[in-house]
């Protein structure tokens, strides 16, 4: 068996995620990202002829392309990311973590650590193609199932070289906590995990503590899924946060980032946890906001782990840049395996057999 993979944005920088593999004389495209910064342009739809879309998760550089694509075309998301779909798109269900049928191609999905409702995507074919979509194994909330072995592996390598373990990106959270701040996330991210986190260190430092409504909302979407979809013994701190009010004068807030800028918010510091736009690294370089990152993409040392534990003969790390010195970086850590150009054919020699999924 043989596949192409063609990865049209995705490779060489963070960019949007969109990838088609074409196996069995189908085409199928994994994530239909849209422009991370207002206004960009996305190009990669642009005369795409595919058969099927899957989409990893509801992050904007993975779904917020599907309006540039033909209504037609059969797409696969989870429950919970068909509700980040444009209005009447219609959908098919992925399973949280199982295998389905997808134009005659079996695609494996598991809980990809990153996100409400979020999966990676394996498909057995020439030898098995992973494709991470946004991974982490850090997360306090959300699990990472162990995938079936894989010949050809495309990971999320956001974050470059960087391999700061996450008790020290809290650590120096933690610091910043005793001046009023508002902590911007995306709201089916990060926000989960530290709306929990916050809550209690709001609580050991009897800081008056807000979470925004509809992270609320989605934590108790969390907590409706089965519970093997969350990581073990944390059921009665969410049912706690839930029924905890808003303090009426917050000294920390938690809010889904709607673009906030200093002058949103005078009263409190901003704190950035994640990806800063250009505007947002002027805003830090000027003093003018904070910021820590909290991790939610592999790190060097674990993608490294992951491309040994699939077995992987080839690994492309996404969403990164792959200039001179990156690739040469890139090559240390991952040796012949690495790819950095964005057409593959790939014939696996042996057909790699899928192994039972683990569960965390
Ligand atoms: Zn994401």
């Amino acid at each position: 068996m043989s596949a192409t993979i063609q990865i049209l944005s995705g490779l060489g920088d963070k960019g949007p995620a969109a990838i088609v593999v074409e196996a069995q004389g189908k085409r199928l495209l994994l994530d239909a990202g849209g422009a991370l910064h207002p206004g960009e342009p996305v190009t990669w739809a642009q005369g795409l002829a595919v058969d099927a879309v899957l989409i990893s998760h509801d992050h904007v550089d993975h779904i917020g392309g599907v309006v540039e694509l033909p209504a037609q075309i059969p797409l696969y998301c989870t429950p919970l990311v068909a509700k980040t779909l444009p209005p009447q798109r219609a959908w098919q269900p992925l399973p949280y973590r199982g295998r389905l049928d997808v134009e005659g191609i079996a695609v494996t999905t598991g809980q990809a650590g990153h996100s409400l409702g979020g999966v990676w995507l394996h498909l057995d074919d020439a030898g098995g193609i992973f494709y991470s979509g946004d991974a982490c194994f850090e997360s306090r909330l959300f699990p990472f199932d162990a995938p079936p072995p894989a010949h050809t592996a495309l990971l999320d390598a956001s974050y470059g070289r960087y391999d700061q373990p996450q008790a020290q990106c809290i650590h120096a959270i933690g610091k910043a906590l005793d001046h009023p701040l508002v902590l911007p996330v995306p709201e089916t991210g990060r926000a989960l995990e530290m709306a929990l986190w916050l809550s209690e260190e709001a609580d050991q430092r009897h800081l008056p503590l807000a979470i925004d409504p509809i992270i609320r909302d989605n934590l108790a979407a969390l907590l409706a899924l089965p519970n093997d979809l969350r990581r073990k013994g944390l059921d009665a701190a969410i049912q706690a946060l839930l029924q905890r009010p808003n303090a009426r004068h917050p000294a920390l807030w938690l809010v889904s980032d709607r673009d906030d800028d200093p002058p949103d918010w005078p009263h409190h510091r901003l704190l950035h946890t994640g990806y800063l736009t250009p505007q947002r690294r002027q805003q830090l370089a000027a003093g003018e906001v904070l910021w820590q990152r909290w991790n939610v993409h592999l790190r060097a040392s674990h993608l490294v782990a992951l491309a040994h534990q699939l077995q992987a003969v080839q690994v492309a790390p996404l969403f990164t840049p792959l200039h001179a010195d990156a690739e040469s970086a890139w090559r240390d850590l991952l040796g012949t395996r690495l790819i950095t150009q964005p057409s593959l054919d790939v014939e696996a020699q042996t057909k790699v057999l899928s192994s039972p999924l683990l569960t965390p």
